[in-house]
């Protein structure tokens, strides 16, 4: 660890890697001979986000193969090893964690991104942009995949106010602080340029190629539609309300609060001038909505409390880092 804060390089790509050992090395080849051509030197961190395939060895045969970098006794591939797998989220944000280059690039394992987008992406970061998103214009997936995904990105331009084709795309590159001013867990990871922005990053995005998956599976099923919303709705609330959960609940609370109130009154009047004193629904919407607003404002109140006391949430548990 202290080695790698000390070291400098110009790029730190990081790859999660969950059983994609059919793809690595192939993958280590296109990098290395991209960053040849380019001049920059750089560091490549494979978090192996718990595979259960022979991953980790592969990359523990690319450090000898490939690792000699410009640096003496620094191998060039460092690695990160989960004890569990934790999610692309969690594997992104330790390896995020773990670079030390000016730029840094995030891109999948499974040969779907091709390296030789990379030195058009760094060119951008050099024209003055924080991120640069992929976006995959000519997708080499099922429609099934494709499809939803058009209709979930248009979403996630309108609620993250800032227009890409592609939000999800692993292939990225950020400026070094962009990318460790995020705060990734969860599913997050397809939400990474709204919040850049929502930072204050300047994000934009290039067509990048595409290729379809050559060795193994996809590891995301039908979930990730319903994870997905339900990320983009605490998304959204976190963003404006994060500090303040009692603006939103208390809001609500006291509406529901002031109808209640209201109705009951109406009721008292009624009472006061007829002496007659009926239950009816409107009664029972009365006590249910003052009850729910009193909830309404409990909840602000708790949220409030864990904004005030939680502080950092370490997800994943590394096992050994390379
Ligand atoms: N991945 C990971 N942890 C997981 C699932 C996926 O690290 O729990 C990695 C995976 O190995 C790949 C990348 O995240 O490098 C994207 O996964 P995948 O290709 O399965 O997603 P898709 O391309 O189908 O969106
Ligand atoms: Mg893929």
């Amino acid at each position: 660890m202290t080695q790698t804060q000390t070291q400098h390089v110009d790029v730190s790509i990081v790859i999660p890697v969950y059983n994609e050992e059919e793809s690595l090395p192939e993958l280590m080849k296109g990098v290395s001979s991209t960053f040849d051509s380019m001049g920059k030197s750089y560091e490549v961190i494979f978090v192996d986000d718990g595979s259960t395939d022979d991953s980790f060895n592969v990359v523990r045969v690319l450090r000898e193969t490939y690792g000699v970098g410009d640096a003496e006794n620094v191998n060039r591939i460092k690695a990160i090893r989960f004890s569990r797998n934790s999610g692309k989220s969690a594997a992104l944000s330790a390896g995020i964690e773990y670079a030390c280059g000016d730029m840094i690039i995030t891109m999948d394992a499974d040969l779907q991104d091709d390296p030789a987008a990379i030195p058009e992406m760094l060119s951008k970061i050099d024209e003055g942009w924080d991120v640069v998103s992929g976006w995959k214009k000519v997708r080499h997936d099922p429609f099934g995949k494709t499809f939803p995904s058009k209709i979930w990105n248009a979403m996630t331009s309108m609620a993250a106010g800032l227009k890409l084709h592609d939000f999800n795309c692993g292939f990225k590159a950020y400026r070094r602080d962009a990318a460790k001013n995020l705060d990734i867990y969860g599913e997050r990871h397809r939400y990474l340029p709204a919040m850049a922005h929502w930072d204050g990053c300047r994000v934009t995005e290039i067509v990048v190629p595409h290729h379809a998956r050559k060795f193994g599976k996809s590891k995301y099923g039908a979930w990730r539609m319903f994870n997905g919303a339900m990320d983009m709705i605490t998304l959204l609330f976190l963003k404006r309300y994060m500090r303040s959960p009692m603006h939103f609940f208390g809001i609500l609370g006291m509406l529901a609060i002031m109808v209640g109130v209201g109705i009951l009154g109406y009721f008292g009047v009624m009472w006061a001038i007829t002496g007659a004193m009926k239950i009816r629904p409107l009664t029972l919407l009365a006590i249910g909505s003052m009850i729910m607003g009193m909830q309404f404002i409990s909840i602000g109140l708790v949220g409030e409390m864990i904004t005030n006391t939680t502080q950092g949430r370490r997800q994943y548990s590394v096992r050994e880092r390379l």
